[in-house]
């Protein structure tokens, strides 16, 4: 591998922009090692991660113990695929369902799978339980969502940028909008065939758009009472992102279906999970779904390590203490900085918002001197910036992650 180590950043960028797909528009650094809150690039520079691979990383990055679980499983066995049982799946089942309080969980790899795995569990729910006549069965969503990138889930998303020119669309889907208990009311109302409500219990992609306090609460009620599913995506706000294990636990809200992503497995390996009790997750059978690589060995070790690293480091604690402090130096300096108008968030997922139109390039010109300062962020939606460093950060790495951030933004 001697060539592909020598290789430079510019020649790394090139390699990409010919051979790869351009599906991605990546900040321009090429990273080669990582390490806790630390990324260095192949010339060496090191920077703080401040995107976590959209809160993938949230135990940090190469964490010895995710490692090791995951070295030692796949030099024991990789995949049997679910044609056999295999020794590890259901103790990884046994802890996680123990850790969440559900009867049972259905393992998948990627967040958008786990997704498609969770609207198909409600149809097929919504027809064998709740009666709903057949292929009548509609699911709400929210306007802004983001829950991958399939065929079926860009259907109910409205961005155009994600949606154009993939259709026909999936049928199916009726949209509200985010943190709207008036719409998710009269949408309920409006119809007998409603299987299920799917949301973010803060929407990530969309820029960090904390609802109201009690929105998610007064929602579970809702679809209780209309005998509806309430489906929470925290593939990116769930594993102490928020300063919770979930962020639905801030309002003492237990989904009917949990879907599990990203920091699932620390960002090691794809491991993602629906989760649900007997009486929903019953009506999936035996050929019904499946994934081949779904519930392997590999990422049944390195999940439970995963979510035991979540416990043992305090991550959702420390999650929460430090976007205290990262909320409050940042509204202050936006009190006296123009360029930044505001500061959200709860726990570590938290972004600002730049004082200038979606089309313009400043987010995009400040992570470029961010990056240059030594840390690295992320624009969404043109003006957003993303801030979610890895959970393991320290206070003393957090304030220094806040100078640089203060410093780079006083200089534009
Ligand atoms: C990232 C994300 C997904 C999709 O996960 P992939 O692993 O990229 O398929 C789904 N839902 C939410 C809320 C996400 O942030």
């Amino acid at each position: 591998m001697a060539i592909l180590d020598q290789l430079t950043s510019q020649k790394a960028i090139e390699l990409e922009n010919k051979y790869g797909a351009h599906n991605y528009h990546p900040l321009p650094v090429v990273l080669s090692r990582g390490e806790g809150v630390y990324v260095w690039d192949v010339e060496g520079k090191k920077y703080y991660d401040f995107l976590s691979a959209y809160s993938a990383v949230n135990q940090g990055h190469c964490h010895p113990r995710i490692v090791d679980a995951m070295v030692n499983q796949a030099k024991t066995l990789t995949l049997t695929s679910r044609a056999f049982y295999n020794d590890m799946l259901g103790s990884y089942e046994k802890y996680a369902t123990e850790l969440f309080g559900f009867d049972k969980l259905l393992p998948m790899n990627t967040g958008a799978e786990a997704v498609e795995t969770a609207l198909k569990l409600a149809r097929k729910w919504a027809y064998e339980v709740k009666g709903i006549k057949e292929n009548k069965a509609e699911i709400i969503v929210c306007e802004n969502n983001f829950h991958g990138r399939t065929t079926t889930i860009i259907s109910f998303s409205n961005d155009p940028v994600a949606r154009a020119n993939f259709g026909p669309y999936t049928k199916g889907f009726l949209k509200i909008e985010y943190d709207n208990l008036q719409e998710l009311q009269e949408a309920l109302e409006s119809s007998n065939n409603i299987a299920a409500f799917l949301v973010e219990p803060i929407q990530g992609e969309a820029g960090v758009y904390v609802p109201s306090e009690g929105y998610l609460a007064a929602a579970k009620k809702m679809c209780a009472d209309y005998n509806v599913l309430f489906i929470a995506d925290e593939v990116q706000t769930g594993i102490a992102r928020t300063g919770k294990m979930l962020a639905v636990d801030h309002e003492n809200v237990k989904p009917d279906v949990l879907i599990l992503g990203k920091a699932l497995s620390g960002g090691a390996y794809p491991v993602s999970a629906v989760l649900a009790d007997d009486a929903i997750m019953n009506v999936i059978k035996p050929g019904n779904h499946g994934s081949t690589f779904g519930g392997n060995p590999v990422a049944a070790a390195v999940a439970v390590a995963a979510l035991e690293v979540v416990k043992d480091e305090k991550l959702a604690e420390n999650a929460e203490a430090l976007g205290q402090i990262f909320r409050a130096e940042l509204a202050e300096f936006a009190k006296e900085n123009e360029l930044v108008k505001s500061v959200r968030g709860k726990g570590l997922l938290n972004a600002i918002l730049i004082n200038d139109t979606e089309e313009s390039s400043t987010a995009w010109d400040i992570c470029m001197k961010l990056r240059d300062n030594g840390l690295l962020a992320k624009p969404t939606h043109g003006n957003i910036i993303r801030f979610a460093p890895p959970l393991v950060m320290n206070e003393e790495q957090l304030l220094d992650c806040i100078s640089i951030i203060k410093k780079t933004i006083s200089e534009f």
